[in-house]
């Protein structure tokens, strides 16, 4: 273990080594820009391209890459080596600021949503100087955020930037009100990952796996879950190997995961860092996606990163856990213990309870996909329905404000504005409410649901701007206030009111809660196609407008490309679907069922009656000619798929997936009438129970 302080962070440009190899003014330059977003001298820039370059070499790499993350969720590169050829004939390795500062790909083939049309193809990506730049697969990898070349962000990390900048500048608004000169402020996030980890060899025999992530068929296994044996187990010593090779990769990458366990589900495991800046976090979670699948690979293992990888089996999510602090170091969410940190607590506490409830519909579209509408709402994720849990203390602390009488814990003071002095707040609360979507945990919030699949630049983008919006609405306010005290214990009674319907600290997985949340008007927005039209509601256009983050544009071109990604999947789970059934299914159900009709016709050639075997035959013609009606059933409506992508996203949801449940039902029964070496494909038993 005493190697790891040198493994950390090896293959990052980081800080010190930013120190250690530029020169002074122009290391204070760079360390101006990446603090205070000052923008950078271009001959400075060559400094740093040049000892980014020279850094890079001496650790092998011998190419460079403006790494960035388009609309397709997963990351993109195109590498480019440092080679420059010389007159006579040999070669020097150079990189120059131009190249470091702007890269221009050809970015027609990415998702645009109508943004750019092909023929305008080029787009550019800058240089991101608060992500550091690292090596991966001796690249040099540069943080970048990606435009159209009329100035469209075409990717997830510029509105994060953008969305970090809006909660900063309000959130220094209103510390100012409380006597604070803070420069910046930052959203911070630690992202809890889940994934599966299978073997290789099943997954190869899977093609639903291989084209969709997810398995479109599988009857369960005799055993599943309900032991409760694997949630934090005896972790294998495969997995062990896998999970010490992963830490490894990631440290060097400068991510700094924490804990690795085994999740509820068998096969299922989670990663978390330790918490960083949004926009690091955000990077460093879709580079640790990409490191848990190549070194999964190494183990003879897939790792699967879908939402629902296996129907009856707990799914995957991402735990968003976000929180704000300034450049101070103090964390805004934290309960204090003297009365006006307590009221500057609150302040803020309500402005995310405001935001999450004003905005539930943007936190619902930040997650929304096809594969995570099979997890939510299932039994061991949030339900699609968004409120906020808050604990007991703090519930109480609310409802005294909002009833008016002051809070009284015995023993503590209430200070003169009212605003009792809080309660000590375990942050480790263990019995804390599992089954909230959004949880204060002590001293941050937890967004559950997030798929395990996503980037999580989205959901931070909608949490950052809806409070910072709140934020600036507290300080227009306050700023214009007589009596500070007195105004600020009005707004926060007022808001908490106002929006106290989103705060539910009961059961969110309970048969009750979907109908008391109706009665309070809490959006339940159930699938994908619900949820995305909301995006360009005039009032989240608005806040988009107000804060700089979107304008209208980019907003329909987001909805458009979400909404396709879902037809796109659907279509091709269908398609693998009807291609397995014809291919695989039904062949093999035809096979076993014959063999067995010739069975019973010799048996019966020699007089031996057998009619437990003729009845089987007799279910599995049945069966099969009811499952090929039924895949043929799906293929007719496979060509009736409306124009319009809107039309089209709800055509695939209410009436492809039903149908695809339909026939996915008929194969698993059918699975369990023939024998095991007949069947096409690994079952569940196969891929999630073994040595
Ligand atoms: P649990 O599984 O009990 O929710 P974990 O320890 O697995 O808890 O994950 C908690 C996550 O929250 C970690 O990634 C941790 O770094 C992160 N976290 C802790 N404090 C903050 C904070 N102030 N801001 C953002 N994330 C935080
Ligand atoms: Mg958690």
């Amino acid at each position: 273990m005493s190697r790891v302080p040198e493994l950390f962070g090896s293959m990052v440009f980081n800080d010190s080594v930013m120190k250690e190899r530029l020169p002074r003014d122009v290391y204070k330059a760079l360390r101006r820009t990446i603090d205070q977003g000052t923008p950078l001298d271009p001959a400075i820039a060559n400094v740093v391209a040049a000892a980014m370059k020279d850094w890079a070499v001496s650790k092998g790499a011998t190419h460079f890459t403006h790494w960035f993350q388009p609309m397709t969720g997963i990351t993109a590169e195109k590498h480019d080596s440092f080679i420059s050829p010389c007159a006579d004939g040999s070669v020097i390795m150079e990189f120059s600021g131009k190249e470091l500062i702007k890269g221009e790909p050809d970015a027609s083939s990415f998702p645009s949503g109508g943004l750019r049309a092909t023929f305008e193809a080029r787009g550019y990506t800058a240089w991101d100087p608060t992500s550091y730049a690292f090596i991966k697969d001796n690249t040099l990898c540069i943080p970048t955020a990606f435009c159209s070349y009329t100035g469209e962000v075409l990717d997830k990390k510029t509105p994060l930037l953008r969305s970090m900048d809006a909660i900063s500048r309000q959130a220094c608004r209103v510390l100012r009100l409380f006597g604070k000169e803070v420069n910046r402020v930052t959203t911070t996030v630690g992202p809890e990952q889940e994934y599966f980890l299978i073997n290789k060899e099943d997954y190869a025999r899977r093609p639903d796996l291989i084209l969709t992530g997810r398995t479109l068929f599988g009857a369960p296994a005799p055993k599943g879950q309900e032991l409760e044996t694997h949630y934090f187990g005896t972790i294998r010593p495969r997995v062990k190997a896998f999970m010490e090779e992963l830490d490894d990769e990631l440290w060097k990458l400068g991510i700094c995961s924490k804990t690795e366990h085994n999740e509820v589900a068998p096969c299922q495991h989670e990663m978390a860092p330790v918490f960083t800046t949004t926009n690091i976090a955000t990077d460093h979670n879709q580079l640790a996606m990409e490191v848990m699948r190549k070194v999964a690979d190494r183990h003879g293992f897939v790792c699967l990163l879908h939402e629902k990888p296996f129907e009856g089996v707990n799914g995957s999510g991402k735990h968003n856990n976000w929180s704000i602090s300034t450049d101070k170091g103090e964390n805004l969410l934290e309960p204090g213990s003297t009365p006006s940190s307590n009221a500057q607590f609150l302040l803020f506490l309500t402005a995310v309870i405001k935001a999450v409830d004003e905005y539930q519909d943007l936190l619902r579209i930040s997650v929304a996909s096809a594969g995570n509408d099979h997890r939510l709402g299932a039994n061991e994720a949030p339900p699609a329905i968004v409120s906020m849990y808050i604990g007991d203390e703090l519930g109480a602390v609310v409802d005294a404000l909002v009833s008016g009488s002051d809070y009284t814990d015995p023993g503590k003071n209430s200070m003169d504005i009212g605003v009792p002095v809080l309660p000590h707040i375990p942050m480790d609360n263990s019995d804390r409410n599992r089954t909230s979507p959004f949880a204060f945990t002590g001293n941050k919030f937890e967004f559950r649901m997030p798929g395990s699949s996503f980037n999580i630049a989205c959901t931070n983008i909608m949490l950052n701007t809806a409070v910072a919006e709140e934020l600036c609405q507290f300080a227009d306010e306050l700023e214009q206030a007589e009596d500070f005290d007195a105004a600020l214990l009005q707004l926060i009674r007022r808001e908490i009111k106002a929006h106290q319907a989103i705060i539910f600290n009961g059961n969110g997985y309970g048969a009750e809660w979907p109908e008391e949340a109706s009665r309070r008007g809490l959006l339940n927005l159930r699938a994908t196609p619900d949820a995305l039209p909301h995006y360009t509601d005039e009032k989240n256009v608005e806040l988009f407008a107000h804060h700089g983050v979107y304008t209208r544009q980019e907003m329909e071109s987001r909805e458009e490309i979400s909404l396709e990604e879902y037809n796109k999947t659907l279509h091709i789970e269908a398609m693998t679907m009807v291609h397995m059934l014809h291919k695989q299914i039904l062949p093999a159900c035809m096979d076993f069922s014959g063999k067995l009709a010739q069975n019973v016709a010799v048996k019966k050639s020699i007089g031996v009656d057998s009619p437990e075997e003729t009845q089987l035959v007799r279910n599995l013609t049945e069966s099969t000619a009811n499952l090929s009606t039924l895949t043929v059933a799906l293929e007719e409506l496979l060509q009736k798929v409306p124009e319009g992508t809107q039309p089209a996203s709800r055509y695939y949801c209410d009436q492809i997936l039903p149908a695809m449940g339909k026939a996915r039902e008929a194969a698993d029964r059918l699975e369990m009438l023939v024998g095991k070496d007949a069947w096409p494909f690994p079952t569940y038993g196969d891929l999630l129970f073994y040595v």
